[in-house]
């Protein structure tokens, strides 16, 4: 038979690695990420992550775990070799975090590698040193029980993908991302990471998540923190911390999800998170949330994804529900307390059917099931704002204006606004020409222009009005600041810390003053006049989260608008405050003066027109 050249080869064992190295290997944070659960998985008490220049020139990451024997040493580099699983039956019976056995091949592959470790107490040891995924070097050693891996010049044979790797501190801070999702999920474990000899993070081992979560989010969070424990069926078992719902933040990354031990971020248990805060939030903030997960096994299948991130459940809907309902009961009795008045006065009402009281509910239009109200009172949350105003000191500029409301009485939910008609007011422009009617829900400001009903969404229009202020202030020069009687100390995590640290000058500009007071906290000194003092420690965190999305992919000067919108949000009244007459006229003086496009600046509509055909449809006149 005459030879033919075959066009299909199998590629060498060494490019397989390099392509398997392309999935689970991106950037320095995806190094530790597999060693760091190597560690783990070998029981490790204590792990040490040593880093230069992000990661980018070196990785290091010595633990006291099992370590390896020196033919296992040998095996741990081959590709698909792994301690952890046998058959196929073991990967929906996990438990441990890795199984795949292609992490050091593919980091190997791709690097300079080096190797220690001990599977004795007697103080002997292999090492193995490893460039490119070939084996240059082999030795004994004296080392101590665990093992050592270092990594240098990553991607150092690679170039092209060495040209992905970002600037130091942003390799850093995926790096300390992943160490915070490994230590929150592992408590019992100590961990440091070392940057350039500095230490940047240094976590003792604690008893429980708690303790954990102070050190790494901050402790102020604490107070404002629920215990979550809910058991359910078969094996189900939801626990961990999270926010009540006036701690928010404006960004999900302080969302972190465990599914037995292994950080996730799955669409389906997000939705669920979100759900179990449903009507708690504003639209655009997200809750601070740890929670694990206990699943059996057999029930969800991790082996959909390289990196483990995404995972695939058998039973869906019921995991989703499970979680949504254990939060909606952790979160429910705060709910209940707010929402007290109303339920007593269902409680008392002893004489009522419940006949007779649907009734009244009907004919009030309480309950109308119209898409488009429903839509406009689903937006703000009255919980949260009800029980500021029972259990805080209530601003007294804020109590002032209330009493000359001419609706002080607080309007029930789902009651009818009150009837208010201003006698001739001095129209100049658009909305100082509307005809006020009154007050909805402490939300919505409602007006008659021609025949047409308007609505006004009162915190929209007030955030519009804030954000061009603020954006004429910046253009000008800076906005004024004013300097605090007692510098607040915030407390963030690494990541916003960094952010926060790196952009001091920018916020002077924005008006305000924090000085760094030592690891990972700041004191704030100055902020906005606009913001009068007014939940000024909430929005630098939130700025600060801000800023750390922005440095991942732009210029703060670009983005600028991002932050005033922030800040413009937090400057502002809330839905659910009554407003006197004069302060809707200085409001719609205010609308009349800005470019008005209508809109809020997160894009929300600032107001919305009812026509009276629309109305008449609505009662089958039409
Ligand atoms: P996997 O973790 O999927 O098994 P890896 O390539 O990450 O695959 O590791 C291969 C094997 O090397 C592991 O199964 C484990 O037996 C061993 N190993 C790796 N790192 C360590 C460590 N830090 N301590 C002890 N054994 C380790
Ligand atoms: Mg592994």
């Amino acid at each position: 038979m005459e030879f033919m050249e075959t066009k299909i080869h199998v590629l060498p064992e060494e490019l397989c690695n390099k392509i398997a190295a392309g999935e689970v290997v991106e950037r320095p944070s995806s190094v530790v990420k597999e060693l760091l659960e190597n560690s783990l998985d070998a029981g490790a008490s204590d792990i040490l992550i040593e880093l230069e220049a992000g990661g980018k020139r070196l990785i290091r990451i010595s633990d006291n775990g099992c370590g390896m024997s020196q033919q296992d040493a040998f095996l741990s580099f081959e590709r698909h070799a792994t301690s952890k699983i046998r058959t196929a039956d073991d990967l929906f019976a996990l438990s441990t975090l890795g199984f795949r056995g292609e992490a050091l091949a593919s980091i190997a592959s791709v690097s300079r590698l080096r190797l220690k470790t001990s599977d004795n107490d007697e103080g002997l040891g292999q090492q193995i040193y490893i460039e490119g995924g070939k084996i240059k070097n082999v030795a004994e050693v004296g080392f101590p029980q665990g093992t050592s891996i270092e990594v240098r010049n990553l991607f150092f044979n690679l170039p092209a993908r060495k040209k992905f790797l970002r600037k130091e501190n942003t390799e850093l801070g995926h790096v300390a991302d992943v160490v915070t999702k490994q230590a929150l999920a592992n408590p019992a474990v100590s961990f440091r990471l070392k940057h350039n000899e500095r230490i940047m993070l240094d976590l003792r081992r604690e008893k429980g998540v708690r303790e954990r979560v102070a050190a790494l989010l901050g402790r102020s969070l604490l107070p404002d923190l629920l215990v979550v424990e809910q058991q359910g069926s078969d094996d189900l078992q939801l626990t961990g911390l999270i926010s009540q719902p006036q701690l928010t933040r404006s960004a999900a990354s302080h969302i972190y999800t465990f599914i037995n031990g292994r950080y996730i971020r799955d669409r389906v248990v997000q939705h669920a998170v979100m759900a179990g805060y449903r009507h708690l939030l504003m639209k655009g903030r997200y809750p601070v949330v740890v929670l694990f997960l206990k699943i059996d096994p057999a029930q969800v299948d991790i082996n959909v994804h390289p990196t483990k991130h995404e995972v695939r459940f058998r039973e869906q809907s019921l995991v989703h529900d499970f979680i949504a309902e254990g939060l909606q009961q952790t979160l429910r009795p705060a709910e209940w307390l707010n929402k007290g008045g109303s339920d007593f006065s269902t409680e008392n009402a002893g004489d009522y059917s419940t006949h007779s009281q649907s009734q009244t509910v009907d004919q009030t239009g309480s309950a109308p099931d119209n898409g488009f109200v429903r839509e406009l009172s689903d937006r703000y949350v009255p919980p949260v704002e009800n029980r500021q105003k029972d259990n805080f000191p209530v601003d007294p500029m804020l109590a002032q204006l209330n009493s000359t409301s001419v609706y002080s009485e607080p309007v029930e939910e789902n009651s009818v606004a009150t009837q208010y008609t201003l006698p001739g007011s001095e129209s100049s422009g658009f909305f100082s020409g509307l005809h006020i009617l009154g007050q909805y829900h402490q939300s919505y400001i409602l007006c008659q222009d021609g025949s047409d009903l308007v609505l006004i969404d009162q915190h929209a229009a007030h955030e519009r009005v804030g954000f061009e202020k603020l954006r004429h202030a910046y253009t000008a020069g800076t906005i004024p600041s004013q300097t605090l009687l007692f510098p607040e100390v915030l407390e963030l995590d690494f990541n916003s810390a960094t952010a926060l640290g790196d952009n001091r000058q920018e916020l002077e500009l924005l008006g305000f003053e924090i000085e760094p007071f030592g690891g990972k906290s700041f004191a704030l000194k100055a902020i906005p006049q606009l913001l009068e003092n007014r939940n000024a420690s909430r929005l630098v965190v939130d700025v600060a989260l801000e800023l750390e999305r922005i440095g991942r992919t732009g210029q703060l000067r670009e983005s600028i608008d991002e932050i005033l919108i922030l800040m413009a949000c937090h400057s502002v009244i809330r839905a659910n405050q009554a407003l006197a007459i004069v302060e809707i006229k200085a409001l719609f003086q205010e609308l009349d003066r800005i470019d008005f496009k209508a809109n809020c600046p997160h894009g929300r509509p600032v107001m919305q027109r009812m026509t009276l055909t629309e109305i008449e449809r609505l009662f089958r006149r039409q």
